[in-house]
């Protein structure tokens, strides 16, 4: 992998409160589990929204030639992966209202197909799309790039903030992993601000 084209698949997105994104190349996993919300350009647009969104994205990133077909097929299946992945790091937090073994099930059945290689370097084996591997090596590319923070242990750092309507994909630096909130500045006192408001309202009654 070229240095220019680590540096845009590490491109780091706009974070939420100023948070430090995820860390090495789990940033590209971060950044396509907040595809759901744009932050940057079309505020709150679903960045797969269709077959031209979900190009644009992975062009941006260089995960496909511009000459890759990209048809309602590819969006359905990087719909399904980003959402069973979502699942999967809503359970490193809370794990509210999460079914793992459903998540499981799912994330396998969208990313049967996806395509993978092992390229071997002096610094250590990476993973990469194979060459004209189009959407299902780049689909590929996220998957694998998850699945080795699962087993480097760094995926229990990303989290989905339970805030409200939020929902954001955060890297939890914290020490002792404790974090809850994409920002304590945003979800986190909005959160506080609510419940004190409530314990309020339950003290006049
Ligand atoms: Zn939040």
């Amino acid at each position: 992998m070229t240095g220019e084209r680590r540096h845009l698949l590490q491109q780091p997105a706009t974070q939420p409160g100023g948070r430090e994104p995820a860390p090495g190349e789990l940033v590209l996993v971060q950044a396509f589990l907040n595809t759901h919300f744009d932050l940057e350009q079309n505020w709150g647009a679903d960045l797969f929204e269709d077959r031209s969104a979900l190009k644009r994205w992975l062009r941006a990133r260089n995960l496909v030639r511009q000459a890759t077909p990209v048809d309602h097929r590819d969006v359905a299946r990087a719909l399904a992966i980003r959402g069973a992945l979502r699942d999967f790091a809503r359970a490193n937090g809370d794990g509210h209202g999460v079914r793992k073994a459903d998540a499981i099930a799912r994330l396998n059945e969208a990313g049967g197909g996806t395509q993978i290689e092992v390229h071997f370097a002096a610094g250590g084996p990476r993973f990469r799309s194979p060459r004209h591997s189009g959407v299902d090596g780049a689909l590929g590319l996220v998957l694998a790039t998850a699945a080795t923070a699962m087993i480097d242990g760094s995926w229990r750092r990303l989290k989905i903030c339970p805030g409200h309507d939020c929902d954001w994909a955060f890297y939890d630096h914290s020490r002792n992993q404790t974090g809850r909130w994409c920002s304590m500045s945003i979800c986190g006192s909005r959160a506080k601000a609510r419940a004190h408001y409530h314990r309020q309202r339950g003290a006049e009654r």
